[in-house]
């Protein structure tokens, strides 16, 4: 994780209503629509401060009620640019339960489903982040898409090989945050991956919001 960023503890009361399982939401031997793994912290939150329009109050960067300065960082759209991506989403990032009580108000996100990260330290396969296996372990056998700042080649070698469904780990560039690029990569992916029939008449968030401020 990037030096500064807000990291709330990882022993957070889990919200029930919004969780389906500690590893898993899929129902055995049903392949669910695509779950979409979203990380926080350099993806909805960038490192370095957005443009002043898009911030959310529209100030500078400082504390706000929550304590947390870099807050001021999320894009209000963010949330209908993500739930416009045809998955499930899912936060997958340090905030856990916090991320639907502090962020997902901020940007227009319902309660999401969280990956609640184990506590038994395993040690992660060499290179490979340590997000990865349980990622893998949550999506229980569904195809997904992972949008992280801290992706590497050995998640995504490790994932093809330990992964039956289809997998994107897309990763995001942490100085700015999710941008209409990463948004149009996504919705390519989840449009074309095999055995998914193209649908009609749908335009990509990319698309979308490629003349926005991006
Ligand atoms: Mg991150």
């Amino acid at each position: 994780m990037p030096v500064g960023v807000y990291r709330p503890p990882r022993n957070r009361a889990r919200v029930p209503a919004c969780t389906t399982g500690r590893y898993g939401s899929a129902v055995a031997g049903r392949v669910g629509p695509p779950l979409i793994f979203v990380d926080i912290d350099g993806v909805l939150i960038p490192l370095r401060s957005r443009p002043y329009a898009v911030r959310v109050g529209g100030h500078d960067d400082g504390p706000d009620q929550h304590g947390n300065p870099l807050l001021d960082r999320l894009d209000p759209a963010d949330g209908d640019r993500l739930l416009a991506l045809p998955g499930e989403l899912v936060w997958a990032s340090t905030w856990m339960a916090e991320a639907n009580e502090v962020v997902a108000p901020r940007i227009g996100l319902p309660a999401l489903p969280f990956v609640d990260w184990p506590d038994d330290d395993e040690e992660p396969p060499r290179g490979v982040h340590w997000k990865t296996k349980p990622l893998v372990r949550w999506a229980a056998g569904r195809p997904f898409v992972w949008l992280d700042d801290e992706i590497s080649d050995a998640d995504r070698r490790w994932v093809a090989a330990q992964h039956p469904q289809p997998a994107l780990l897309h990763r995001v560039d942490p100085d700015r945050g999710l941008t209409w690029i990463d948004l149009a990569a996504v919705s390519r992916w989840l449009d074309h991956r095999p055995g998914v029939p193209q649908r009609r008449g749908h335009h990509s968030p990319g698309g979308r919001y490629a003349a926005a401020r991006w």
